[in-house]
């Protein structure tokens, strides 16, 4: 059985949840075919409205600051989106019941609104529960959607299932209590040959109050509805085609990535690949149930990209490039100090203690280079590792990280990225000994170009044979 996961924007509006309709029958209409080896499911996890959960929590900050009316006035917008979103429920006592269940919920937050606003503050608990009727709602519409479009379907209380420790905003998941309750919850469902409708996100402790799973949780419950039930695939539907190649946002003539390994898409989301979190769908992975990322504007004609824990050997060296600007190399140099034992762990310590996450770090004999991104404390970070060492700063740099597992096939592709990146200059290099990832760093101003010629040589151009291609039989 299939979990299939919709986010925001494949739910933001009636059509976008008729397109979701579409896309779910199909799933459905092959689960049912002679030859598909499983007739259950598929089983349907949801995100709030596109764009809803920040103005849910908007309510809640405007509340917190004492502004009731202006969360009172967030809530009516929030309430008239969602019964106009309603009215993709064709069956009209489906649409009435559900929108009496929403102006209930409304109702409701408009209350809590205007307590916190007289208390003025909320505390993670609220802000939660708040969050939570995004899912709530979405979730509910989409199951009547279904049913009155003639899938049968049923609505599942996110807070019956998601059983998760009492870590508001950021709870984690229990998962054997989560087996359990999705095993008597959905199993079900799923015998009765109907399609349940879950919505991601919205979790309950197991005294039963609501918490979320933090933001961009319903990729994460997606997968932990899928490794709980043994799902066969975990879909994620959004509004690209996949992972790609390179970011569009910086050089043209990128590709979609057809098939990539959790390990590369995992060092891809480190340097600023968006799709999707890799952490969010590690149960899937350690269940080894493959992951597809899709369009569900392009449903039927965009093949999107699948992640698997291994992929089929390739001749392709490179399987995607990741970058990132807003980059600052700090530069430590210390003659007298470095070789002493205990002296990185010093150097770390400071960044540590200044909660500043180092990306990456090469090292020499008489200097350690690292590259951050959060500039907000380096003033202090300089100035105390000006203790014990030399320390230069640079901004306005980049890095970009090759990736793929074909790297490690043929010794030479390190010196043919070299090649390609050409007189472009290299501030830091990087390379794992696990030797799937190749990174550099160098001035942000030089990154089209180097993007540019990496991508050619190793995407654009026929330079390495396509996954599928055979080798050619030379006649001499
Ligand atoms: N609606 C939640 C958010 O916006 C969760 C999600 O969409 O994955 O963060
Ligand atoms: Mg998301």
């Amino acid at each position: 059985m299939v979990v299939m996961k919709f986010g925001g924007t494949s739910v933001a509006d009636r059509a976008a949840i008729e397109r979701l309709i579409g896309i779910v029958r199909a799933e459905r209409q092959a689960a049912i075919q002679p030859e598909s080896r499983d007739w259950r499911g598929p089983i349907v996890v949801v995100s709030a409205l596109g764009g809803a959960t920040d103005r849910f929590l908007g309510v809640a900050a405007e509340a917190g600051a004492g502004d009731v009316e202006g969360a009172k006035e967030n809530t009516r917008a929030l309430r008239a989106r969602h019964i106009e979103v309603a009215g993709v429920i064709t069956d009209t006592a489906e649409r009435a019941a559900v929108e009496a269940h929403l102006h209930r919920e409304f109702d409701e937050l408009e209350r809590i609104a205007g307590a916190l606003g007289v208390l003025r503050e909320v505390s993670p608990r609220w802000l939660d529960a708040i969050a939570a009727v995004g899912e709530l709602a979405s979730s509910r519409i989409v199951a009547a959607a279904l049913s009155s479009h003639g899938l049968a379907a049923s609505w599942v209380d996110a807070r019956r299932v998601m059983v998760t420790d009492r870590e508001h905003t950021a709870a984690l998941p229990q998962f054997p209590e989560t087996r359990a309750a999705l095993a008597a919850q959905v199993d079900p469902l799923l015998a009765a040959r109907r399609v349940p409708v879950i919505g991601g996100f919205v979790g309950a402790s197991r005294d039963g109050i609501t918490t979320t799973l933090g933001r961009g949780g319903s990729d994460y419950s997606a997968a932990i509805v899928g490794a709980c039930l043994g799902a066969s695939e975990i879909q994620i539907w959004t509004d690209v085609d996949g992972m790609l190649t390179a970011d569009p946002r910086v050089i043209s003539g990128v590709q979609v990535v057809p098939h990539l390994s959790f390990a590369e898409a995992s060092e891809l989301a480190y340097f600023g690949a968006k799709v999707l979190h890799p952490a969010t769908i590690q149960p899937a992975v350690s269940e080894n149930i493959p992951v597809k990322i899709l369009n569900s504007r392009r449903p039927f004609d965009a093949p999107g990209t699948l992640i698997t824990r291994d992929r089929p050997p390739t001749r392709k060296p490179l399987t995607a490039v990741a970058s990132k600007t807003g980059v600052t190399v700090v530069d430590i140099t210390s003659t007298r100090m470095l070789m002493a034992h205990g002296f990185l762990q010093r150097i770390f310590d400071v960044f540590e203690r200044f909660k500043t996450s180092v990306d990456v770090v090469t090292t020499s004999e008489v200097s350690v280079s690292v590259t951050i991104d959060d500039r907000r404390h380096l003033p202090e970070i300089i100035s105390t590792l000006e203790e014990v060492a030399e320390v230069t700063r640079e901004d306005d740099m980049a890095i970009i990280c090759a990736v793929g597992e074909g790297l490690q096939n043929d010794p030479t592709f390190v010196s043919e990225l070299l090649h390609a990146i050409g007189d472009v200059p290299i501030r830091m290099v990087s390379q794992a000994a696990a030797r799937r990832n190749i990174t550099f760093v160098i001035r942000a101003g030089d990154l089209p170009t180097t993007l540019t010629r990496v991508h050619e040589r190793f995407f654009t151009h026929a330079g390495f044979p396509a996954e599928d291609a055979r080798p050619v039989e030379r006649s001499l």
